[in-house]
């Protein structure tokens, strides 16, 4: 399947500050798409690039396979900071005012929004009487006018208590649930873990990985595994002493280890011990941990 999002070597310097050093990644159709970093790795100065309010110093990225254009403009909805709402406005006067200016949607999406942002009873309240919280609630409800395929968030949780966090995280999964692509920076792992499907993790501008949560921020080592005969390959290795779990993935074949235990060594003589010859052989993840140090550490 085309990515939603396909970035490849971009590169973007402030003056002598590096702020993005050669990242590619994709953001595959339906993901919640996490990028995560500490303060100042770059987070907001790509998602600039990608809506199209920075220039890339070198590199170049393409929304649905194309690169930039009005069309494909629209299927994207974006929250980099809080809008300027006005305060003595109520949440529906203030989004008429958003949809006539930005012409995203029509005025009936109004309500559409408010009911998705779950502010759909306090629509009449003046902006200045909401919490934070709605606050930020009502700007996502902006930026889901005309029903965009693909949201971008910078931070969307920063400066929220709890509850706040939590709402905005229920909100997230729910539109994900309704088939949106979800880009969202943030420099908290939790958060990333919670809500995300897949991650990039950038740090001083460099990418340091990208890819499904799961595997990478799991605990466990993957060993990947392939061979002219998958099938054979998997009922040879289900017998691979050490190996926690094992799982087939087409041609591929995972097995699973407690961090730092895989040895590519023993599993390739292990398998030609078997009469089987690998033809890939690599280990995929890193622990949560030592992900977590390279980023927090140098
Ligand atoms: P934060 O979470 O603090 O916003 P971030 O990960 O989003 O951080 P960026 O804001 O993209 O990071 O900043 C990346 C680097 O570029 C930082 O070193 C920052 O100081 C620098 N930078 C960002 N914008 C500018 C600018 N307009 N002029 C000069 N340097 C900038």
């Amino acid at each position: 399947m085309q990515p939603v999002l396909s970035i490849t070597g971009i590169s973007k310097s402030y003056g002598s500050i590096k702020a993005l050093k050669n990242v590619s990644f994709d953001v595959p159709e339906g993901s919640v798409f996490g990028i995560l970093g500490p303060n100042g790795s770059g987070k907001t100065t790509m998602l600039s690039i990608i809506l199209d309010i920075l220039k890339a110093d070198t590199g170049s990225f393409a929304w649905f396979g194309q690169s930039g254009s009005s069309i494909t403009r629209r299927q994207i909805g974006s929250l980099l900071e809080t809008p300027n709402f006005y305060h003595y406005l109520s949440a529906v006067d203030n989004l008429n005012i958003t949809q006539a200016i930005s012409g995203r949607g029509t005025p009936a999406d109004i309500d559409r929004v408010l009911e998705i942002v779950k502010l759909s009873e306090r629509k009449k309240s003046k902006f200045s009487a909401y919490s934070l919280g709605m606050k930020q609630r009502l700007a996502i409800g902006a930026a889901l006018l005309g029903d965009p395929q693909v949201l971008v968030f910078d931070e969307p949780t920063n400066g929220l208590d709890p509850v706040g966090i939590a709402e905005i995280r229920e909100l997230i999964k729910d539109l994900a649930k309704k088939g949106k692509t979800i880009i969202m920076a943030s420099h908290l792992l939790d958060e990333v873990e919670k809500v995300c499907t897949h991650l990039a993790i950038l740090k001083k501008g460099t990418l340091l990985t990208a890819g499904k949560v799961d595997e990478v921020l799991s605990n466990e080592d993957i060993v990947e595994v392939s061979s002219s005969d998958p099938d054979r390959l998997k009922m040879v290795l289900q017998n691979f002493p050490g190996a926690s779990s094992l799982q087939q993935d087409g041609h591929m074949v995972r097995l699973f280890f407690p961090v730092g235990t895989a040895k590519l060594e023993d599993i390739n003589r292990f398998s030609f011990e078997k009469g089987i010859t690998l033809n890939q052989l690599t280990v995929k993840k890193k622990s949560l941990e030592s992900k977590f140090f390279e980023l927090t550490n140098d």
